[in-house]
């Protein structure tokens, strides 16, 4: 059962086959979607072209989500090709790799404004530039982490952006929702990507995770796409300013188990 047949997707936040974004668009490619891809910048055009390619992606455009025009002029693009958009994907997320690590304090005002640009206004700037393409019936989705809800040390910034885009989440699922427009954010566990190589002590945090967990198992880019299918399809046509967790019920947890308790 294809459950995206007949809706267009947009796609932001691939950069190479590791993303959690790569993991959404072949999960919508499976669910018969049609699909375009935005990408960072130039530089990551050699890793994003030949993916979307095997999946015949033909709408592959650059776009720096700090510019209102870089944004507006893919917009346009998108009408001009699809004439409407169905679902947009928001998976981008930067800060300073050196505020990624230490106390949170030395956060500095440059820094903390980059993190919350990039990480957390430009979901909110797309759904702008977005709302007059977007078709009822239609889904945005975002990624977070549940840094944002409690510590996890060294995400620090990180943990402060995905607060305010959870919040932004709701915000917007408030204003699309007479549009018929959903609006939910996916929390996904650690996954080794780029962005996440940026975080302090990351490794050291992602190899106890499958110990602590409840299923006991990794978190992969299939994981994250398929819940991103349900999410974005009519199955979910009622669910809308959500954070939905894939991430192996570790949120669940007051406190991990001793290690002498796991028994593995
Ligand atoms: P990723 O592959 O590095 O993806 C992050 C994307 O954000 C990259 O494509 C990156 O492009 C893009 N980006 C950064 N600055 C941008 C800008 N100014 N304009 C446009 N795009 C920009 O890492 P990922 O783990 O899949 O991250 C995707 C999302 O999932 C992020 O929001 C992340 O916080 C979230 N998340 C990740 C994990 C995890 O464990 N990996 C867990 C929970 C949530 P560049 O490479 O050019 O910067």
């Amino acid at each position: 059962m294809k459950l995206l047949a007949g809706k267009t997707a947009l796609i932001f936040g691939i950069a190479n086959k590791r993303s959690i974004a790569w993991g959404i668009a072949q999960a919508f490619h499976r669910h018969g979607a049609q699909l375009g891809f935005s990408y960072a910048g130039p530089a990551l055009e050699r890793r994003v072209r030949p993916l979307a390619e095997s999946l015949g992606v033909t709408f592959v455009e650059p776009c720096d989500v700090s510019s209102d025009e870089e944004i507006a002029r893919v917009a346009e693009k998108a009408e001009q090709v699809f004439g409407g958009v169905d679902i947009l994907v928001h998976s981008i997320g930067f800060a300073n790799r050196d505020e990624l690590q230490g106390p949170y304090y030395n956060t500095s005002r440059e820094g903390f404004h980059l993190a919350m640009d990039i990480s957390v206004y430009s979901f909110t700037a797309l759904a702008r530039a977005f709302q007059p393409l977007l078709r009822p019936g239609g889904a945005l989705l975002t990624l977070t982490y549940y840094g944002g809800d409690k510590v996890a040390p060294n995400y620090n910034v990180m943990g402060v952006a995905k607060a305010a885009l959870e919040a932004s989440t709701r915000y917007l699922a408030y204003d699309f929702g007479p549009q018929n427009v959903r609006v939910n954010a996916i929390s996904a566990g650690p996954i080794r990507t780029l962005a996440a190589a940026g975080v302090g002590g990351f490794k050291a945090m992602y190899k106890q995770f499958v110990d602590f967990a409840p299923l006991q198992q990794e978190i992969t880019i299939d994981d994250v796409g398929n819940t991103a299918v349900y999410l974005c399809s009519d199955m979910a046509a009622k669910t809308t300013g959500e954070v939905v967790f894939v991430d192996c019920g570790y949120n669940i947890l007051a406190v991990p188990a001793p290690r002498e308790m796991l028994g593995r």
